[in-house]
């Protein structure tokens, strides 16, 4: 088999993340969830604008801050940044959509997104799971904050 020789056993790569200057993410995205239902929140389209990063706090500061263990006092930084962030939910809607595996995005963790990212799947509207979600996010930032 030559390098180039794929095997039908690979899976295809869902998509590519990349940092094209500090601080600035940018995705080359795959596919969304299967059977995405995107009433009550941002378009398909809009999603893989990117300008809508463009406003991103994260991108103006240490971006491993976002990628710190969650327990961990850079981690609760990082989410509390992302409660200034004027995109959060166009962010967090992002991380569902194309299951983004890594790292705190729109105040969530990948392990309090997994349960939401289930719902899409699920056939759930992404505004209402979106809905869900922030409001997840800010009970444990007033938490974290306490
Ligand atoms: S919500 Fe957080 S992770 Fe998302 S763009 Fe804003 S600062 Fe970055």
């Amino acid at each position: 088999m030559t390098p180039f020789e794929t095997t039908p056993r690979r899976a295809p790569i869902a998509y590519d993340r990349v940092q094209a200057t500090p601080g600035n993410w940018l995705r080359n995205y795959g596919r969304p969830v299967q059977g995405l239902d995107t009433a009550g929140g941002p378009s398909l389209q809009a999603l893989l604008e990117p300008n809508w990063m463009r406003g991103a706090v994260c991108a103006s500061v240490d971006p491993e801050l976002w990628f710190e263990e969650s327990d961990t006092p850079s981690a609760r930084y990082a989410i509390s940044l992302c409660h200034e962030c004027p995109v959060r939910a166009m962010c967090l809607a992002s991380a569902l959509v194309f299951r983004e595996e890594y790292g705190v995005s729109g105040g969530l963790t990948p392990s309090e997104r997994r349960p939401l990212e289930t719902r899409l799947a699920s056939g759930e509207a992404l505004g209402g799971v979106l809905s869900l979600g922030l409001s997840h996010s800010d009970e444990g930032n007033q938490q974290g904050a306490a």
